[in-house]
């Protein structure tokens, strides 16, 4: 790969001691430059065969047969529920402790999300309180591997298994992620998005990854208006397609995963090893995490607010991934209730995300312990 960008992670020019250090940078190349430049002078704008190399990276990589562009990873959660049928009358059992758009997207259908609250060590779902969650209605369980760290999938697809339940995994900040050495994605079906922050990203976009025949064509079918042959509507359907422009990004991206992962886990393991102050984030034996966010705990009772500022002051950009669980929102409290999840309100309370990305410098990084060990 060229290294002649200024953006060669562990080769960045050492930030002076005020200039901020982002909490994400997108890494971008003269390769995506590149890319992108090509389909402009291709003319091939839409679903060409960008987006078609695209699928097959990520059809590679997860290890199933299908894999289908989206326009965000929004709407491949959107599409994968209607693939499977989802809809008024259905309840989709998730985690309250993510991106809004794991619960949106099943709300889009008019079936109902139902919370099951998470562990506190690792901010996942907690299998042991899907049993609880499940009624004559439960078609589907989403577990969303938060930061990028898997759930406990063996935990989940039994449960799945004895209810009948479709397994739809929120992949959005997992890419590359492995559960005993198996990817996520590929437990039943999945998303992924390509967003401006994620691990790799187009700026927009999103994929599905199914082994599952059906789902994957009538996937295929939802995201261009029914539409199999031109003009000849099967359905109603969607405009929820990828241009080239982006999945030009994201192939050249794809490229980069592997070097990005190794230098994101070398990343969090430096920030692991020294930091102090704050409880650093608990990875569970078996689960190649993938760091899309680096996220400690404070403790009970800090003003988060003023360490974010303290920080901000030390030049360190920092996040709170999220401050307020799903179940606390008015639209999704219409729908569910009062429902209370107690473990998602002391966590969200007390979570921060520290960068990890790997543009860091080994200067960024040792300003980034230093902030946080004046705290
Ligand atoms: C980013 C994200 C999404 C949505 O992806 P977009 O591409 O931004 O639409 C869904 N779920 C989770 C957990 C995310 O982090």
């Amino acid at each position: 790969m060229a290294k002649q960008t200024s953006q060669t992670p562990g080769k960045v020019e050492s930030s002076s001691s005020n200039s901020l250090i982002p909490l994400s940078r997108p890494w971008i190349g003269p390769e995506e430059k590149a890319a992108v430049i090509e389909v402009l002078e291709s003319g091939m704008l839409v679903q060409g065969p960008r987006v078609r190399a695209l699928e097959d990276a990520f059809a590679r990589l997860v290890g199933v047969r299908h894999a289908i562009a989206t326009s965000s990873g929004t709407t491949a959660l959107h599409l994968a529920m209607l693939a499977h049928n989802l809809g008024p009358g259905d309840e989709v059992i998730t985690t309250p402790f993510t991106f809004i758009a794991s619960v949106n997207s099943i709300m889009y259908t008019g079936a109902k999300p139902v919370f099951a609250d998470i562990e506190e060590t690792t901010f996942n779902i907690d299998p042991a309180k899907l049993e609880a969650a499940i009624t004559p209605r439960t078609r589907a369980v989403m577990p969303v591997h938060l930061y990028g760290q898997p759930c406990d999938m063996d935990e989940i697809c039994s449960v799945a298994r004895r209810h009948g339940l479709v397994v739809l995994e929120d992949a959005a900040q997992a890419v590359g992620a492995t559960y005993h050495d198996r990817q996520v994605g590929s437990f039943g079906t999945a998303i992924f998005s390509l967003y401006a922050t994620k691990n790799i990203m187009s700026g927009e976009g999103g994929v599905i990854t199914t082994d599952d025949d059906g789902v994957a064509d009538r996937a295929r079918l939802l995201r261009n208006h029914g539409m199999r042959d031109r003009y000849r509507y099967e359905t109603l359907g969607y405009n929820f397609r990828l241009t080239d422009v982006m999945a030009a990004i994201g192939v050249v991206q794809f490229q980069r995963l592997g070097e990005a992962t190794r230098i994101r886990r070398s990343n969090a393991a430096t920030l692991s090893a020294a930091l102090k102050n704050v409880t650093i984030p608990v990875v569970k034996e078996g689960r190649e995490h993938v760091w899309h966010q680096y996220t400690v705990r404070l403790e009970k009772g800090t003003d988060r607010a003023a360490v974010v500022k303290q920080l901000q002051e030390a030049g360190i950009g920092t996040g709170v991934f999220y401050p307020l669980g799903a179940h606390r929102f008015p639209h999704i409290r219409e729908v569910i209730g009062d429902v209370e999840m107690p473990i998602t309100d002391r966590v969200a309370e007390t979570v921060l995300s520290l960068p990890v990305h790997p543009l860091l410098s080994a200067g960024d990084l040792e300003r980034i312990v230093a902030a946080v060990n004046r705290l």
